[in-house]
């Protein structure tokens, strides 16, 4: 079995939900409910992985705080090898909380630790430990960007594959640094709205052309209208499947999850889009990021029950 290393942020998500009125300042309002929920891309892809019973271990830098603790009882609680964590006293482990009434929404996040990963906390001693090495939110990572290039190559020479998702860029620049890391990277799965930035295409089919680097395999995931992939100057289109979402927060995760599973076991492109557009596809039915991550038998049944359906 491979062995996987998911290095990045560890962030949980406060959610309040049904606010009768939305909060005022100096006022005090009741949420009818509330859910404390994974919230970063890295740890919902790495508890994906995990469910699909995948040997998957975290690498973050998170503080020596109540809210570390709590979140690492729950990736291990998900199977996850947490083992590889830094623990930094100067630290504070990062939180969003969302409130939401039937009007409106608001997000407020602290960072905290999220910014603080160096690609110098992988060492070469443990990279060698494992098959592949993933990383997600490259532009929330600002002390591990400018050394991801650098992180990738030691993988590779050391024999690992190496996958990227660039997440959102809060900045909005999108700068070209990420095109020099994707020349050391294997993998790289941007949504529709993040190919097109990065690119500055105007459709998925463009932004391939103008990524392609006669190395890294790019897969831009297109939500309800499932993923696009080009192989030697072919488009593969798999479409989403039929579902009704109940929240989306995590699919793009959960499908780089699906992804990886099906091409670290060597199967073929095809295949490899119906299990991440599967795992995304499911990741929706259910609220939170990794509520509704199948592990492997479900994972199968889903598919043969479509393939029976189609
Ligand atoms: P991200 O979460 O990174 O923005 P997407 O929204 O593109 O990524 O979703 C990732 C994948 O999840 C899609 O490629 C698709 O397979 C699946 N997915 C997302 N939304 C839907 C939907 N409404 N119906 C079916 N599948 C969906």
């Amino acid at each position: 079995m491979p062995k996987i290393l998911v290095a990045g942020e560890l962030n949980p998500d406060m959610i309040l939900h049904e606010c009768g009125e939305f909060p005022t300042p100096g006022k005090e309002v009741l949420a009818g409910d509330f859910a404390m929920v994974l919230g970063s891309a890295s740890a919902i892809c790495a508890m994906g992985l995990a469910r699909l019973g995948n040997a998957v271990s975290f690498l973050s830098r998170i503080g020596i705080d109540l809210w570390g603790d709590l979140w690492l009882e729950i990736l291990e609680r998900g199977g996850l090898d947490v083992s590889k964590v830094i623990r930094d006293p100067t630290l504070k482990t990062g939180v969003t909380v969302s409130i939401s009434s039937s009007k409106d929404r608001a997000l407020v996040t602290f960072l905290g630790a999220i910014a603080d990963l160096h690609e110098q906390d992988i060492p070469d001693g443990v990279l060698k430990e494992f098959d592949h090495l993933h990383v997600s939110s490259y532009f929330l990572q600002q002390r591990l960007r400018p050394g991801c290039r650098k992180l990738f190559a030691r993988a590779g020479r050391l024999g690992l594959t190496t996958s990227l998702d660039p997440g959102h860029d809060p900045s909005e620049n999108w700068e070209k640094d990420l095109l020099q890391t994707l020349e050391e990277t294997d993998l790289f799965f941007p949504n529709e709205i993040e190919a097109l930035a990065i690119t500055r295409a105007q459709t998925p089919e463009q932004s391939l052309r103008l990524v392609a680097n006669g190395r890294t395999l790019t897969v831009v995931k297109l939500g309800s209208q499932g993923c696009v992939a080009m192989r030697e100057g072919q488009l593969l289109h798999q479409p989403a499947f039929p579902v009704e979402p109940v929240d989306t927060t995590g699919a793009g995760d959960s499908f780089n999850a699906g992804f990886l599973h099906a091409w670290l076991r060597r199967l073929n492109l095809p295949d490899c889009l119906r299990f991440g557009t599967a795992c995304g596809a499911l990741s929706t039915l259910k609220p939170g990021g990794t509520g509704g991550q199948p592990d492997a038998s479900e994972l199968e049944a889903f598919l043969s029950k479509i393939q029976i359906v189609s």
